[in-house]
């Protein structure tokens, strides 16, 4: 079972299983969504993923593909938690950083490395993906 919430512990989640893929994400809406260089992302079926309390939610439309991206947040202290797309696949993304223990889920995957920081070192064997995988 993994586990994780957000920093102020308002928000807590599970999911059972591994997840599909862990996957380094450099879009320019996850750098700013997290603040940080990048995101890493672990893809879930969303049945495989549940939390307890309340999270703010910010559809975010101004996306690649065209399909809005529920943001899902803590309203409280602001810690992204889920990222869940509309295109009907049913799938959910975990906020890597949110994990109770984050260490083991190394990313295997970079995408959107066009947009990638330039002093962003992609970790060596990693598939890359200029856009979307
Ligand atoms: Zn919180
Ligand atoms: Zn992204």
């Amino acid at each position: 079972m993994i586990e994780g919430g957000c920093n102020c512990g308002a928000v807590r989640y599970r999911a059972e299983g591994d997840p599909i893929v862990v996957a380094q994400c450099h879009c320019t809406n996850c750098r700013r969504q997290s603040g940080s260089a990048f995101s890493v992302n672990l893809l879930f079926k969303g049945a495989a993923v549940s939390h307890d309390g309340e999270l703010s939610v910010y559809e975010d439309k101004d996306t690649f593909s065209g399909n809005a991206v529920l943001r899902k947040f803590c309203g409280r202290c602001g810690s992204p938690i889920f990222s869940e797309p509309t295109d009907g696949k049913g799938l959910l993304i975990v906020k890597a950083g949110t994990l109770d223990d984050p260490a083991p889920f190394v990313p295997t995957v970079s995408v959107w490395t066009s947009t990638a920081l330039p002093w962003v070192v992609l970790p060596e064997g990693q598939y890359a993906f200029e856009k979307n995988a």
